[in-house]
C-alpha cells in the first residue's frame, strides 16, 4: 500500500519510505534493508543506471529515511545529513552566497551561533541577533542585504517562543527565507512549513533518533528550487548519512509519537512536581500556565515537549551537588533521548558563553536543564526528590 499525506502521522512515522514491495524479485521485507554498497552498478555505458550511481548522491537505505522525513513534516522533499550542524551547514551554503546577511535568534543552540559567528564569518556571511519572542524586532533587524532568518522554538535552555506564522508573514513580505530549527519540539508536535516557513532543520540526534545511539541531521522543504540547490550541495559537499545511522534513523523514527507523548506526559508532572518544591525559585516549561508564551505553545504546536528548566535555590555549588546526588538522571549534554538527561548549562552547554552575557539572557548559575525521558514519573520524582533532601 502506498503512503499518502492522507494517512496518520504514525502510520507515516511506521511505513512511509517502507512500504511492502512485491514486485518481481522483491523479497517483501517489512523494514528497508541496510544498503551498504557504495558504488551500483549499470548493465551497460550508456544506458541508465538503476537509479542509483554512488552512495553519497543517493542511497536506498537513506531515500528511505528523506521520504519518511518529508512525510512527516508536510514536506515535498526531505535530505539527511551526519549531523544537525552538517545540515546547517548545507542549508547556508546552498541557499546564501558571501555579503548576504542573516537574522538570528538571539537565544539559539551554541553550536548555530558557533557556525554563524566562528565559520560562515570567515567566508564573509553576516549574522546578526534580534530577540525573536517579538515578531516586530525581527522585523527590525531586517537589513537590505538580509537574505534569511534563522529560528528555532523554543529555544535551548530558556525555552522561549517565537511566533512562526508572524515571522513568516514578515520575512514573505520582505522576500527573505526563514529556516527554523524544529528539533525540540519534532515533527509530531510541530510543523513549521505549514506555518510559513520555507525550510526546517532538525537534529535527528536528539527525538527523531531517540536513542542517543546515532548522530544525524535532516532539512526538509517544499520549494523545488530550495530542494535542487540543497540537493546539490548535500552530494558536492558530501556531509551525508551513512547507510548504517539512516537504518537506526528510521528505526527510531518508528516510535516517535509515542516517545513524544510520553516525554511530554512525564516532562508536565515533573514541572509541576517543581513548581510546588520549596528548593526551587523557577521553573521554565512550555506546557505551565507560569510560561509567559503558554498561549502561543498552544496554538502553535499541537504539544510541549519534553525539556525543561528550573532553577533551584542556593548557589551554583548547591546546584552541583544536587545534580551529582541523581542516581537515574544521567548528568549528560544533549537531549531527546529514552533515557532523562540533566545538566548545568552554566557549567557544560553553555560554558563557554560569558557570565554577563548569560547572567544577562536569563542563563543564571543555578539554571538546570532537564531532558525528560520515558522512564515512570514515580522513579523519576522520587530519584529529584531524594537529590533535593
Ligand atoms: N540544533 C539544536 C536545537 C541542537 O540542540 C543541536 C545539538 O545539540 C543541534 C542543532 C546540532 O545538532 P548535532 O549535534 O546533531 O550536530
Amino acid at each position: 500500500m502506498n503512503i499518502t499525506t492522507k494517512h496518520g502521522f504514525s502510520t507515516k512515522a511506521v511505513h512511509a519510505g517502507e512500504e511492502l514491495n512485491f514486485k518481481e524479485g522483491a523479497t517483501g521485507d517489512v523494514v528497508v534493508p541496510i544498503h551498504l554498497s557504495t558504488t551500483f552498478a549499470r548493465v551497460k555505458t550508456a544506458e541508465a543506471t538503476t537509479g542509483y550511481d554512488y552512495t553519497r548522491s543517493l542511497n536506498p537505505t537513506r531515500k528511505a529515511l528523506e521520504s519518511k522525513l518529508a512525510f512527516l513534516e508536510n514536506a515535498k522533499y526531505g535530505l539527511a545529513f551526519s549531523s544537525g550542524l552538517a545540515a546547517e551547514s548545507t542549508v547556508l551554503l546552498s541557499l546564501l552566497k558571501p555579503g548576504d546577511h542573516i537574522v538570528a535568534f538571539d537565544d539559539l543552540y551554541g553550536g548555530t551561533k558557533r557556525l554563524f559567528e566562528n565559520v560562515f564569518s570567515n567566508y564573509g556571511f553576516e549574522v546578526s541577533y534580534a530577540d525573536a519572542t517579538n515578531a516586530s524586532l525581527v522585523e527590525k533587524a531586517i537589513q537590505s542585504s538580509t537574505k534569511l532568518v534563522w529560528i528555532e522554538s523554543p529555544t535551548n535552555p530558556l525555552l522561549k517562543l517565537s511566533d512562526i506564522k508572524a515571522i513568516a508573514t514578515i520575512t514573505r513580505k520582505h522576500g527573505i527565507i526563514l529556516v527554523m530549527d524544529n528539533t525540540f519540539l519534532s515533527p509530531y508536535f510541530q510543523k513549521p512549513l505549514d506555518l510559513g516557513a520555507d525550510a526546517v532543520v532538525h537534529s535527528s540526534t536528539k527525538y527523531i533518533g531517540g536513542h542517543s545511539d546515532v548522530l544525524g541531521g535532516a532539512i526538509a522543504v517544499n520549494n523545488d528550487t530550495y530542494y535542487e540547490r540543497i540537493q546539490y550541495h548535500q552530494n558536492a559537499v558530501g556531509a551525508v548519512l551513512a547507510p548504517f545511522d539512516s537504518y537506526l534513523t528510521l528505526r527510531g523514527i518508528k516510535t516517535l509519537s509515542l516517545r513524544m507523548e510520553r516525554h511530554q506526559e512525564n516532562a508536565l508532572e515533573i514541572a509541576h512536581y517543581l513548581e510546588k518544591h520549596p528548593k526551587v525559585s523557577r521553573v521554565i516549561y512550555p506546557g505551565l500556565n507560569s510560561h509567559p508564551q503558554h498561549d502561543l505553545a498552544k496554538t502553535q504546536a499541537s504539544g510541549f515537549g519534553g525539556v525543561l528548566s528550573f532553577e533551584i535555590k542556593g548557589s551554583m555549588v548547591d546546584a552541583e551537588r544536587f545534580l551529582e546526588k541523581l542516581e537515574l538522571f544521567a548528568l549528560a549534554e544533549s537531549l531527546g533521548g529514552v533515557e532523562s538527561l540533566i545538566e548545568l548549562p552554566a557549567l557544560m552547554t553553555h560554558v563557554s558563553v560569558p557570565k554577563e552575557v548569560r547572567e544577562r539572557i536569563g542563563i543564571t548559575d543555578t539554571l538546570i536543564r532537564v531532558s525528560v525521558g520515558i522512564e515512570d514519573t514515580e522513579d523519576l520524582i522520587a530519584d529529584l526528590e531524594q537529590a533535593f533532601q
